[in-house]
């Protein structure tokens, strides 16, 4: 049986939810009394037969607690508590009843506004339009520095996942030109590949999602507004549009996923002359020598595809590479790319930017600084990309101005069910404090949070172990602990790794390298082996990554994966088959498939 807290919260989502709420028992005459009379006015209403109930004794105590009624029929109208069948009779004799019903004018303009029209907030939007809400949904793009502006869809659809995995793809293809040979392919014509015909058939695919997510919203009458949300009251916004045109609009409930922006350095000739990730994507031009500045997910990804496209690429590191990944595996990855003609700077961070040449692409020169040394490095590019971690974008929206604490870098601070401290706004997505920033986790956060408003859902977003992969030339797909974060976590002595080079059978024809796949599993001992750190770094890792994470949620043990039977011939199948331990010192080295 669950506990009175609970029955409170559905009694009280069953008042919020609907207009005419009857609680009431299916034998008792005076309920059926009160619902005919609404039947007989044709009014829409509903029952929650408490008898049909296992706990209708809990039920009618809560309703006690709630109304000050324990008796039924118990009836509310428009959230406000009417009474019983006399009350309810009264009323209707009075000829107060149909104006308590239909008079009642909606507070708000919508029961639900959504401020930002990305991964999280389009799904939010849309679910909650699902259950009858009357929505709106908000989304504006602000132009980057250079100009670049984009469509509906937000992050992911325009400037993020997608373009970056299809220009890894094209990357990819380049590298499997030079294997077709191998397998006897005739590709003796001149490979090249041209910048300006994939960005166009990438932006075009991108066009025609963004039209999609306008046609969905019409479909399931959400109002998008192409404007700009701006709190100025609690339960209002202040909307201003493309032709600078101002509105008002209401909302009973916000939720707020504006998402994140590229930051910029302090530095002369950042804005000026760089561009980032929201202008890669869609540069009408090839970047030619191109410097990467940033050493996590974003930078190392575009300087991936960019070498692998045939650029001169090189990759200016501050600190460590992938901060917070598995270390050993960040460095294979460095290795990789190196060994692809990718160039690090490492220790070095940028010092200012000149322009020395205009075009398309210009040039530019790049002064660093050994952060250790204080040595000064100057090179000249065609173009700087800077990825230098992203700003969320909570600034100048009026959050402060209603009281929605955020922490020193502007994230949203949320409780466990994405609410923030002021009860009737909830934040989703990059914004928020301590989310892994990632597409499908915004996406999920939306969805759960509208079935808990609307739908008497308890489930909240599982934050904790959530797969990713970073999609650099050799792909690194992780779930749960790295092995340094398990070891701090848990202790050397509680810690057994598991690992093993891997070499992919498509791999071998080609005689490309061997040793450079890799596999590793973080082991907890005092929990028979429970795998908390998963790690491969080989081709398609984000295809095997998405499958172990089930087994992850699950609790896998090392003797699961053991006592699994592999598919041979895959890539994936060393998770069946790893038993050499890091602290044997074994060598994890393979020949040959
Ligand atoms: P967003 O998708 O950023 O959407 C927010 C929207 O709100 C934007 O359209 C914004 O313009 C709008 N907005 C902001 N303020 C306002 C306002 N006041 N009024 C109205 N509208 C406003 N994740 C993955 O899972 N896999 C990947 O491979 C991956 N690759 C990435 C590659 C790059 C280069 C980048 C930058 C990110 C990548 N991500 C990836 C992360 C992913 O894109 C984000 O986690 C995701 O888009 C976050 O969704 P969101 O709904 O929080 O915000
Ligand atoms: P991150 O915040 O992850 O990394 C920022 C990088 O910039 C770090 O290498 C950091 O170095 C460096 N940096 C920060 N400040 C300076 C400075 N002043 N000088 C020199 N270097 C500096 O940001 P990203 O933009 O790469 O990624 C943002 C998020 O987007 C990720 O966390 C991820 O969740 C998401 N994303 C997901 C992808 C995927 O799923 N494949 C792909 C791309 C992005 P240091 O370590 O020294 O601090």
């Amino acid at each position: 049986m669950p506990p009175i807290k609970d029955l409170n919260a559905l009694i009280q989502n069953y008042i919020k939810l609907n207009k005419v709420m009857v609680f009431s028992k299916s034998y008792c005459p005076f309920c059926t009394k009160v619902k005919d009379l609404f039947k007989s006015l044709n009014v829409e209403y509903k029952s929650f037969e408490l008898d049909k109930e296992e706990n209708t004794d809990d039920l009618q105590n809560t309703l006690l607690q709630i109304s000050g009624q324990k008796t039924v029929p118990n009836v509310y109208i428009n959230g406000n508590h009417l009474g019983g069948c006399d009350s309810t009779l009264k009323a209707h004799s009075d000829g107060q009843l149909l104006k308590m019903i239909n008079t009642t004018t909606k507070k708000y303009d919508y029961d639900l506004i959504v401020v930002g029209g990305g991964s999280g907030g389009l799904a939010a939007a849309k679910e909650a339009s699902n259950f009858g809400k009357k929505v709106a949904l908000l989304d504006f793009v602000k132009p980057s520095p250079q100009g670049t502006q984009w469509g509906l869809g937000g992050t992911c659809v325009n400037v993020g996942c997608i373009p970056k995995k299809l220009m890894h793809r094209a990357a990819i293809l380049g590298e499997e030109f030079s294997d077709a040979k191998s397998f006897g392919w005739d590709v003796n014509t001149e490979v090249k590949h041209n910048w300006e015909t994939m960005t166009a058939a990438i932006q075009d695919h991108i066009g025609s999602l963004n039209w999609g997510y306008r046609v969905q919203l019409r479909e399931k009458s959400v109002n998008y507004i192409n404007g700009y949300g701006e709190f100025i009251e609690p339960h209002t916004l202040k909307v201003t549009k493309k032709n600078n045109k101002v509105e008002e609009i209401s909302g009973e409930t916000f939720l707020i996923a504006t998402g994140e922006r590229p930051r910029y350095p302090d530095i002369p000739g950042a804005k000026e002359y760089c561009i980032t990730s929201d202008d890669l994507f869609s540069l009408p031009y090839c970047p030619g020598r191109t410097l990467c500045i940033g050493a996590s997910y974003v930078s190392l990804e575009c300087a991936g595809f960019l070498a692998g496209l045939g650029l001169d690429v090189t990759v200016m590191v501050r600190s460590i590479l992938l901060r917070g990944f598995d270390q050993q595996i960040a460095e294979y990855i460095g290795q990789y790319m190196q060994s692809k003609n990718v160039f690090f700077h490492r220790g070095v961070v940028p010092v200012k930017i000149e322009k020395l040449e205009d075009g398309n692409p210009g040039k530019y020169k790049v002064t660093g600084k050994n952060t250790s040394t204080g040595d000064i490095v100057e090179e000249e590019f065609n173009t700087i990309l800077i990825a230098m971690g992203r700003d969320p974008c909570t600034a100048g929206i009026g959050l402060e101005k209603i009281g929605v604490k955020l922490e020193k870098n502007g994230k949203v601070i949320c409780n466990d069910e994405d609410q923030t401290n002021i009860p009737h706004i909830y934040a989703i997505g990059d914004i928020a404090k301590g989310r892994p920033e990632l597409t499908p986790v915004a996406i999920q956060a939306g969805r759960l949070l509208v079935n808990r408003l609307y739908n008497n859902s308890k489930t909240l977003c599982d934050y904790i172990n959530v797969a990713t992969t970073v999609f650099t030339p050799i792909e690194y797909g992780a779930i749960g602990y790295s092995e340094e974060a398990a070891i701090d976590k848990y202790g050397a002595d509680n810690i057994e790794v598991y690992h093993s080079n891997f070499m992919p059978l498509e791999w071998t024809v080609p005689h490309r390298e061997e040793n450079v796949c890799y596999a590793k599993l973080v082991c907890l001992k005092t929990e028979k082996e429970r795998v908390v750190g998963f790690h491969v770094l080989g081709p398609n890792a984000g295809e095997i990554t998405q499958g172990y994470s089930i087994a992850m949620r699950k609790g896998a043990t090392k003797e699961d994966f053991d006592m699994t039977i592999g598919i041979h011939p895959t890539c994936s199948e060393i998770f069946t088959t790893l038993n050499i331990t890091k602290s044997s010192g074994e060598d994890t080295a393979v020949a040959g498939c």
